[in-house]
């Protein structure tokens, strides 16, 4: 007998609604372990809402999410950070006075016992956390290429980099599924080439990814698959190449000329 494939992430029947605004109405999708999959679709198509209803900043008004097959609607964002699910932000959300380091080392607090920010009495166990904090966010700002600039104020950063210490400090969540909101934009064609790589060496490493992005060419370029929101509502679904070669595609994207 055929057994469906594991869902990692599980989207059901998701509307949300502000007033009189239908932001997403009636979503279903599913995100499969390893996949590269990407939530495209016009400005204001519902993207962020459906990633801010995923990770706790928002509720649905009606449907539920499901992650590793326990229901996760509802629940708070540390909750959500601490089940395996990370983030970076659509607009940059550093601490631009504190260091490069410090700024990962906040990533690393859900996971830690004890208060990162404020111990003032610091106990034998609290200070070999905090030495383990400070190890993993060097890992993970090594592993973005960034350990060098970790002693620099965040908001030195190229904006290129300050992306990438936003997917530092995600992944030193430990995250299984990391939700990427349009990390290529305001890069140049080499950092995005950068950025591509570094998704595909995240991805080697067991975390699957679930992105928002713009730009076409690397969406098609990635994703192993691909699903079009307009006006809330989940328009197309496929491979790359079905889904650039669909009419309601096409149809969305060159009713918005901003984005065709
Ligand atoms: P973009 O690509 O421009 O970021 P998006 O696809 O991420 O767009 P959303 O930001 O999810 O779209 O917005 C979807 C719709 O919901 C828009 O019409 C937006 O104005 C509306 N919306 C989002 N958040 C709220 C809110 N808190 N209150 C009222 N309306 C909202």
């Amino acid at each position: 007998m055929e057994t469906a494939p594991i869902r990692l992430l599980a989207v059901n029947e998701m509307s949300r609604h502000y007033g009189g605004v239908i932001a997403l109405s009636d979503v279903t999708m599913a995100v499969h372990p390893g996949q590269i999959f990407s939530l495209i679709g016009p400005n204001g198509a519902g993207k962020t809402t459906l990633f801010n209803c995923v990770t706790g900043l928002d509720s649905p008004t009606f449907g539920s999410v499901d992650f590793l097959g326990e229901s996760i609607t509802g629940l708070r964002p540390d909750q959500v950070t601490n089940l395996g699910i990370g983030r970076t932000f659509q607009n940059i959300r550093l601490f631009t006075e504190l260091t490069v380091l410090d700024n990962v080392k906040i990533g690393r607090h859900p996971r830690t016992s004890s208060s990162f920010i404020g111990s003032v009495f610091r106990t034998k166990i609290q200070q070999r956390e905090e030495a383990d904090i400070a190890a993993r966010a060097h890992d993970m700002l090594a592993f973005v290429g960034l350990d060098a600039l970790s002693d620099q104020s965040a908001g030195n950063l190229s904006y290129g980099d300050q992306r990438r210490v936003e997917i530092a400090r995600a992944l030193a969540t430990e995250p299984r599924l990391l939700l990427l909101d349009e990390p290529a934009a305001g890069m140049n064609p080499q950092e995005t080439q950068e950025l591509i790589e570094l998704i595909y060496t995240i991805r080697e490493r067991n975390v699957t990814i679930l992105l928002i992005e713009h730009d076409v060419k690397l969406v098609m370029q990635i994703s192993d698959w691909v699903t079009v929101l307009d006006h809330g509502e989940k328009i197309s679904e496929g491979l790359p190449a079905d889904v650039q070669n669909d009419e309601k595609v096409i149809e969305a994207y060159l009713g918005k000329s901003d984005d065709a």
